[in-house]
């Protein structure tokens, strides 16, 4: 137990005093309290009063490796011991970023050549989108500076990746998204496609929305698309069949950058070891984090291309310096977990794991469409969502986000920690996950479907 200076407070009351909570409903959270969760173990967390649970979306989609892996934690405090901390500004470098920098472009499925360095989701799509105007202006066309992500999409919460991101709780009220920052449509075939539209046809509308927009805007002006290969946190929306070749065919039409956002698909998540070899992605810039360093230590990276790169080192030469860059960034306590996680998860073939265990996931999740509550099951190695509805015919629901609410807060009852998006529930649990362990996750989910279909045929 965490020792409290404050006696006479329970962690509950000090926490509603002076924890201000990310995506958390403020005034909400002074009457309902935290969840303290104490400790960790595999796929498990425990909370402060004992009860325990699978962590069925690995924290925040980011524990590949579960929650007490003693490699990473020995890898940190070797690192540690040895340079607790360094930075690579003005030509420093130090053996932790120059072998992770040396692993990263290795392991990338097309040709990449450098790796900068940042601390979160969100810094590493802002500089992305800080080097893509850089990057128009040293190639002299200062107006080739828009930039396409998708509604739904999740890249963050900064004012440039905010802005990035399609979901209105990200804009409403912080007065975003920013100017030259344009979205196009979310590919999720289920819910946009149409009456008697194939799922194919379906991606070529979305490939035809996209050239609109960029002929709309101008081509001469649009210089990158942002696309995370699976959607995550706009409710895990796996792409529809040939539409990312479709995209990629117009992006090439335009000579646009294509930036894919693989901060939750990297690292094995999608059962390759990044979304955009599944799905057969041919990127000019990858951002990463979480599943990097299994977040045991904030950290994020951008590798590149040399048709993305090379203006930029060219503009950073004639001005005399490339001016950006953080404190944290390369930080070789994060540089040296991440090694050490990529290391942990070749070696297990935790990639195959995802894949198989996944597989058989989806399998059991597939089952559940019987229940007239469940609209959809999607997924992808181990990513998935179900879609609950309240009438499957018309795919509507009665208020938006009851149903979704209803199901996390009987999984989370029956010891399984999850997240709904409005009324998708999703799951996303560590890579080391057992086909055992992945059943027991199923049963839980099962029983507390049963338990909502009662409140709600009760209600
Ligand atoms: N991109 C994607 C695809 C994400 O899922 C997230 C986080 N959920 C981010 C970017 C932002 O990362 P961070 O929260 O570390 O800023």
């Amino acid at each position: 137990m965490t020792e409290l200076k404050n006696f006479d407070k329970t962690p509950e009351a000090s926490d509603i005093a002076h924890h201000f909570h990310g995506y958390t409903d403020a005034r909400r959270h002074q009457d309902v309290g935290p969840m303290i969760i104490e400790s960790g173990q595999g796929i498990y967390v425990t909370d402060n009063s004992g009860k325990r649970y699978i962590e069925g979306l690995s924290g925040l989609w980011s524990v590949g490796v579960g929650f007490q892996e003693d490699r990473l934690i020995n890898a940190a405090t070797k690192q540690l011991k040895q340079l607790p901390y360094y930075h690579n500004f003005g030509h420093k470098s130090h053996q932790a970023a120059i072998a992770l920098s040396d692993q990263l472009v290795e392991l990338a499925h097309v040709p990449m050549s450098k790796v900068f360095y940042t601390n979160s989701g969100s810094e590493a799509n802002d500089t992305v989108l800080k080097m893509v105007w850089y990057r128009s202006n040293a190639l002299g066309k200062p107006e080739k500076k828009k930039v396409i992500a998708r509604t739904r999409g999740y890249h963050g919460v900064t004012i440039a990746s905010a802005s990035l991101t399609g979901l209105p709780n990200n804009h409403r009220s912080f007065d975003l998204p920013i100017d030259r920052v344009l979205h196009t449509t979310a590919p999720h075939y289920w819910k946009e496609g149409r009456d008697g539209e194939t799922e194919e046809q379906f991606a070529t509308r979305c490939a035809n929305d996209l050239e609109a927009l960029i002929q709309k805007e101008g081509p001469d002006t649009v210089a990158a698309f942002w696309a995370e290969p699976v959607m995550g946190a706009g409710g895990v929306v796996v792409p529809p069949k040939t539409y990312f070749e479709k995209i990629q065919a117009v992006l090439a039409k335009y000579d646009i950058i294509f930036v894919a956002d693989e901060v939750i698909c990297g690292f094995g998540r999608t059962g390759e070891m990044f979304g955009s070899i599944t799905y057969d992605i041919r990127p000019d810039v990858i951002v990463m984090s979480k599943q990097i360093t299994s977040s045991y230590v904030p950290f994020s990276a951008i590798m590149m291309n040399d048709r993305f790169y090379q203006p930029l080192a060219d503009e950073s030469h004639s001005i005399g310096t490339f001016g950006h860059g953080f404190t944290g960034g390369g930080h070789p306590l994060g540089a040296a977990v991440a090694l050490e996680n990529i290391a942990v998860i070749r070696e297990r073939d935790l990639v195959a794991n995802a894949r198989e265990v996944g597989t058989h996931f989806l399998q059991r999740l597939e089952t559940l469409k019987e229940s007239p509550l469940i609209g959809e099951v999607r997924g992808v190695g181990l990513i998935s969502a179900i879609e609950l509805v309240n009438d499957k015919a018309t795919k509507s629901v009665s208020t938006v986000g009851k149903l979704g609410g209803l199901m996390n807060a009987a999984m989370q009852r029956n010891g399984l920690i999850s997240r709904n998006m409005a009324d998708a529930v999703a799951f996303c649990p560590p890579l080391i996950i057992t086909k055992a362990q992945a059943d027991e996750m199923f049963e839980i989910i099962a029983k507390s479907l049963r338990e909502v279909e009662s409140e709600i045929g009760s209600a």
